[in-house]
């Protein structure tokens, strides 16, 4: 059984549809990646996945259907999202933002071991506790944002772009943590831009166009598929 499915989703922006039918799953433990241009659709799939924008279709987690859930529900059962853009709460401290993210937890012990747990992951982000998250660089305040979605002690992360915006090194650091956060058993949906690196680290991909699944495979076999390349590659 697959922890996530996604059974004919159709997503709606008022009267705009941005997603047409897209099918797809995320077994346990896996790596799955969302790729595709601007606009095709990829973020669009994990808001619906979190009950962010109006969707038909199944979602079924852990075999359990949820796309009539409110988000905070969505959340309650282990899907952590971490938006584009980062969004973390740039005038609270770093600690402040990594307690938002346990907000739903009464234990102080218990949120203590989920943040120790997160600087296993993120050390730099221990070293800032008391800094101001907005005074962070773009690098750390992705990690902040990963944290904090850690902090939910999530089953499944959906990650989108984190990548955007960050330098070349940065970008390389963020990508060995995603890996090692796979290691260590989380499942995690990955939607980039950055094709090349996403397929890298990735079990399996899908290749998103204009809200349609184009093409799905093991990412190796995408890392090698010459129409992907020249698309996506280059
Ligand atoms: P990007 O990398 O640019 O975020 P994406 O693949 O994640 O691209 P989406 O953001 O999911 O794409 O957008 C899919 C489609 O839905 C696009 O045509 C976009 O213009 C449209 N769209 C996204 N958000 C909204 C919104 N709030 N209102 C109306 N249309 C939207």
């Amino acid at each position: 059984m697959s922890l996530l499915q996604l059974q004919s989703i159709r997503s709606f922006y008022g009267q705009i549809q941005a997603l047409h039918d897209i099918s797809l799953h995320v077994g346990q433990g896996e790596i799955v990646t969302l790729i595709g241009s601007n606009g095709a659709g990829k973020s669009t799939t994990l808001k619906a996945i979190c009950g962010q924008v109006k969707t038909t279709g199944k979602i079924l987690f852990e075999g359990n259907e949820i796309q009539s859930h409110p988000p905070h529900t969505i959340a309650e059962l282990g899907i952590a999202h971490v938006p584009e853009g980062r969004r973390i709460f740039p005038g609270l401290t770093v600690k402040e933002n990594l307690e938002m993210g346990a907000f739903q937890v009464k234990d102080k012990k218990q949120i203590t071991e989920r943040m120790e747990r997160v600087f296993q992951y993120f050390p730099r982000v221990k070293e800032r506790l008391s800094q101001k998250g907005g005074t962070m660089s773009g690098g750390e305040q992705q990690m902040l944002a990963i944290g904090r979605g850690l902090m939910m002690n999530p089953k499944i992360l959906l990650l989108d772009e984190p990548s955007m915006g960050l330098a070349p090194v940065v970008v390389e650091q963020i990508f060995e943590i995603i890996q090692k956060l796979n290691q260590t058993g989380m499942t995690i949906l990955l939607v980039e831009q950055n094709a090349y690196q996403a397929l890298q680290i990735a079990d399996r991909g899908y290749v998103i166009q204009t809200g349609s699944i184009a093409l799905q495979d093991h990412a190796d076999a995408l890392l090698g598929n010459e129409q992907i390349r020249e698309a996506y590659l280059a």
